[in-house]
């Protein structure tokens, strides 16, 4: 088993990181297997060098070890614009040049869907060729033409209480996930593309990662179906959260490992902060 932790330099990590980083650890340990770490960095204005160097403090203090280097997104760029150029020549993404307003404008009814990415795309640049994109456009899949060329997908989650095979329908794709965004126009990929491209090169057989990006998962497998890559098994797990029952956020620094590690606990004081 291959597990890894993929987190973001956007912060300090706090106790939500911790867990997801050695339960990850510890699946691929108790499966004689292997962790690896990726710096997801590709958000590149709220990326800090200082922030990714705390992310390799706190997880060696924490008792963790990967194959050195970590991976790191911002040198992969040629990879991703490598799948989009897959997925282009399949005929199944076109270039969107929708702001937010009007996004807002089409979608009158506010019952329409929402989907992990916000509101499911009204579809006006749907159609549009991809040698109309201008500078400024953003890259949408298809979904209605990447479903009928995938049929239903799924996918294997060893997690309870969601365990067990997963199915997705195509019209189920389209109520809930719609023409997700490829390529935002300022950062020439996704988070989507990039953890699907990732994941594959790294070899990654489970991704364990918290439960918040559950519904994320489709949109993930049907691109490793569309670009020819193994899908892993997924483990997405509880989220840690503060007293008021709130999920931690980056925010948080008195959650932040950090903290806690200066304000005298050991690394076994931190895995029991978090039921471990
Ligand atoms: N980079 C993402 C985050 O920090 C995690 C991505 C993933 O695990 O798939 O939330």
């Amino acid at each position: 088993m291959i597990t890894r932790f993929a987190p973001s330099p956007t912060g300090l990590l706090h106790l939500g990181h911790a867990f997801s980083a050695l339960t990850a650890w510890a699946r691929a340990r108790a499966a004689g297997g292997q962790f690896l770490l990726r710096i997801e960095d590709i958000d590149t204005p709220r990326c800090r060098p200082a922030y990714e160097q705390a992310i390799y403090d706190d997880l060696h203090w924490l008792g963790l070890s990967w194959a050195e280097p970590a991976m790191r997104q911002s040198d992969r760029l040629p990879a991703y614009d490598a799948a989009l150029a897959q997925l282009a020549a399949l005929g199944l993404t076109y270039p969107c040049s929708c702001t937010r307003a009007d996004l807002r404008a089409a979608l009158s009814a506010p019952q329409e869907g929402h989907g992990p990415d916000g509101p499911i795309y009204p579809g006006p640049c749907r159609g549009r060729a991809m040698t109309s994109r201008r500078p400024g456009d953003a890259i949408r899949l298809d979904i209605a033409r990447a479903m009928a060329r995938t049929g239903p997908i799924r996918f294997t989650e060893t997690a309870a209480p969601r365990a067990g095979v997963h199915v997705i329908a195509p019209e189920d794709m389209r109520a809930s996930v719609g023409d997700v965004v490829l390529a935002r126009k300022d950062i020439g990929t996704s988070y989507h593309l990039a953890v699907v491209v990732d994941d594959a090169a790294q070899g990654i057989t489970e991704v364990v990662r918290g439960e918040d990006l559950f519904a994320a998962t489709s949109i993930h497998v049907l691109l490793q179906t569309l670009l020819g890559l193994p899908t892993p098994s997924y483990h997405h797990h509880r989220l840690i959260r503060d007293e008021a029952g709130k999920r931690l956020a980056k925010r948080d620094d008195a959650r932040a490992i950090r903290h806690y590690r200066a304000a005298g606990l050991t690394p076994a004081d931190t895995r029991a902060l978090v039921g471990l």
